[in-house]
């Protein structure tokens, strides 16, 4: 299956990349968010496409469209979601894409299934140290990883790690505005903050954007507002991050977790991915039960991912 770039920067979608949009908005019943009034909803991003799901088909679709014939090269771990996306999407359109994995002593083993579904993807992977990864995005350290792979700098598009640059902060745009009129507050799992950034702009300013992260640090109200002011040339929307529920890594899923998420599929039919959104599921819960949430708040639940291969827990 090969799509095509379209010109003026649309990706010529339905062809090749075959995008449900927009994606369908369903109601649950679950006695835990009924006893409090608060009706909570699932916005099924997870159905947008059945490689390249969710909030990363949204980030990288501009993305993609504006490499053009370059390859993309992109950044993550081991278990990068945004990597498998990369590669599964440049596979739809027929672009070369090359992912930069974090940790060399990974290269001598073999590749995990995060890893080996970017292989038969096509994305041709390589491993840095973590110190040359953390340096990555630095204009010399960047320029001597594509001398090194070899990639002219004019024939890559770099897209940073976690996806988030302005043209996918405004490809998550029309994931805020699908929800208007729909919700009084919608939800998000948060990495980089690039999704919360583009749906808070994109919602009407009376509902509000709530991002919940995944990792610890507080450093993502920041890296938010940054996002917009890069993408928009300034802040937008209402919006806010409640950081106190986070597990303290991404590729941890701590037993508790776990059987959150084994009861809401049990509950709901719906298996959900465990690193971001079983997080984000769990922290609505507790924010619920705290009575953050007034009777008849409309609650929407962004299902950014589906369940994928995971590390269960190993740090
Ligand atoms: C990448 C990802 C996120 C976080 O997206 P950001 O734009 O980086 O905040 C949330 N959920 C899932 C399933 C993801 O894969």
């Amino acid at each position: 299956m090969t799509g095509r770039v379209g010109e003026g920067g649309a990706v010529a979608a339905p062809a090749g990349v075959g995008a449900r949009l927009p994606s369908p908005l369903l109601d649950v019943r679950d006695d835990r968010f009924d006893a409090h009034g608060v009706r909570l909803a699932l916005k099924r991003d997870d159905l947008i496409h059945p490689d390249v799901v969710g909030n990363k088909w949204r980030k990288l679709t501009p993305n993609l469209a504006a490499a053009g014939q370059r390859t993309v090269v992109t950044f993550g771990g081991a278990y990068s979601n945004h990597l498998r996306a990369t590669a599964a999407a440049g596979r739809l359109l027929g672009l070369r894409t090359l992912g930069v994995v974090r940790g060399d002593e990974l290269a001598d083993r073999p590749l995990n299934p995060s890893l080996a579904r970017c292989a038969a993807d096509g994305m041709r992977l390589r491993f840095v140290d973590r110190a040359t990864y953390r340096r990555a995005a630095e204009p010399e350290v960047l320029a001597a990883l594509l001398a090194a792979l070899p990639l002219a700098p004019e024939d890559a598009y770099v897209v940073p790690e976690g996806g988030s640059n302005p043209l996918a902060v405004q490809g998550c745009v029309p994931l805020g505005r699908e929800l208007r009129g729909r919700a009084d507050v919608v939800a998000v799992a948060c990495g980089t903050g690039g999704t919360l950034a583009g749906l808070a702009a994109g919602l009407d300013p009376e509902q509000r954007a709530l991002g919940v992260p995944v990792v610890g640090g507080g450093f993502l109200a920041e890296a938010t507002a940054g996002l917009q002011r890069a993408a928009f040339g300034e802040r937008r929307g209402t919006w806010s991050l409640d950081d106190r529920f986070h597990w303290g890594g991404y590729a941890r899923v701590p037993a508790p977790l776990r059987e959150f998420a084994d009861d809401f599929a049990r509950r709901h039919g719906l298996a959900v991915e465990r690193l971001y959104v079983a997080k984000l599921l769990w922290a609505l819960l507790k924010l619920t039960e705290e009575g953050a949430f007034p009777a008849g708040t409309r609650l929407v639940a962004v299902v950014t991912g589906r369940p994928g291969p995971e590390t269960d827990g190993q740090g």
